[in-house]
């Protein structure tokens, strides 16, 4: 990022890409693991958006030692990605313990943060508890009622983290229902290659939690951030066309098996939005719970827009079908949460 830092932060991106490559390996390897995990270890949040169903305002953080409980058990399950998220996982007193953990089990790191609480001394700290990748969801350019993730808001972060992080930084812009204004992304979206940042554009749902196709400026500032981002991923691209289109999209799910969501509680979710599916502790998780989800197929996938679940699951496409969804869950809820998973993609 900063010309000063180039060649440690280069060493720093050639080590993440090995052991990128080392999980890709992996995975086509054996069907038998986590590829990516997403973990809660705080439910409460500093913000509050309009949207989001993924926070309180009163919780207490996960004990350290249940925490790295939790890391340790996902690290003998040969998990290769743990993305922290929330809530917001900067107000967990000992993130960059959890951060440690993660690395130490051999998994890559991830955060999805609303950065508000960033500064530079704690970017220091996430370089040295060894993070990856660091994304943050930026919903407009004006803070509003809906959302104070904003670029006026946000933009100094941003320059702290160009000037002091060695990890990836990735900024999600959003598109669809509830965005008032879609030059907004795109602005966001300049910005972030503009600081040498990854790019990533999210579509969100209608409030009955449908697919919606975008409108014309949307679909138009859509393909031209998409092109900003550079995602080159043709599956994918495939999958975000048919988003965009409102178009349903043929996929295989393998959440429970290559994706988990461990909440607060430590239970195993598919998604963030499908919470109670399976519904397992975390500590009685096996691979035979791995191997059943890996064929299970999800009624809620054809609407699904958790483009973290798809970007692991396209590993798996071209491999063994899925029997029928055991059980009819409905179509993703939360804006919010669709909007905040796509920290996913670094493995591609
Ligand atoms: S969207 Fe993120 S920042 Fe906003 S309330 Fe939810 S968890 Fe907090
Ligand atoms: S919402 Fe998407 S990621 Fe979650 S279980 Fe359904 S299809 Fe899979």
């Amino acid at each position: 990022m900063n010309e000063t830092v180039q060649p440690h932060a280069r060493r720093k991106a050639i080590s993440r890409h090995l052991r990128e490559w080392r999980g890709v390996a992996k995975a086509f390897l054996s069907t038998s693991h986590p590829i990516q995990v997403q973990i809660v270890p705080m439910r409460r949040c500093n913000l509050a958006c309009g949207y989001c169903n993924e926070y309180d305002n009163f919780s207490s953080p996960v004990a350290l030692v249940e925490m790295e409980r939790r890391i340790d058990k996902l690290g003998e399950l040969g998990t290769s990605l743990v993305t922290i998220s929330g809530g917001e996982p900067l107000m967990h007193p000992d993130l960059e313990k959890i951060i440690a953990r993660i690395r130490r089990n051999g998994a890559l790191a991830g955060m999805i943060t609303n950065g508000y609480l960033l500064v530079p001394e704690r970017i220091q700290s996430l370089n040295a508890a060894g993070l990856d990748y660091l994304q943050i969801s930026i919903d407009n350019v004006q803070p509003d009622e809906v959302s104070k993730k904003s670029l006026k808001v946000l933009d100094k972060k941003l320059l702290m983290l160009a000037e002091h992080a060695r990890f990836d930084v990735n900024i999600n812009s959003v598109l669809g229902s509830g965005v008032r204004n879609p030059e907004d992304a795109l602005i966001i979206a300049k910005r972030a290659v503009e600081l040498g940042f990854i790019s990533t554009v999210g579509i969100i749902h209608d409030g009955k939690g449908q697919l919606r196709p975008l409108t014309g400026r949307e679909a138009e500032v859509y393909q031209l951030v998409r092109r900003l981002g550079k995602r080159n991923f043709a599956r994918f691209n495939k999958f975000q066309d048919n988003i965009a289109a409102g178009r349903e999209h043929d996929w295989k799910c393998r959440a429970g098996a290559r994706y988990l969501y461990i909440c607060e509680e430590g239970l195993v979710h598919y998604c963030s939005q499908q919470r109670g599916y399976p519904g397992i502790s975390l500590h009685d998780y096996t691979v035979e719970d791995i191997r059943r989800e890996f064929e299970t197929g999800k009624s809620c996938a054809p609407l699904c827009t958790v483009a973290c679940a798809h970007y692991t699951s396209v590993l798996d496409q071209w491999r063994r079908p899925q029997h029928p969804p055991l059980v009819q869950i409905g179509a993703p809820a939360s804006p919010a949460a669709v909007e905040e998973a796509d920290l996913a993609g670094v493995l591609d």
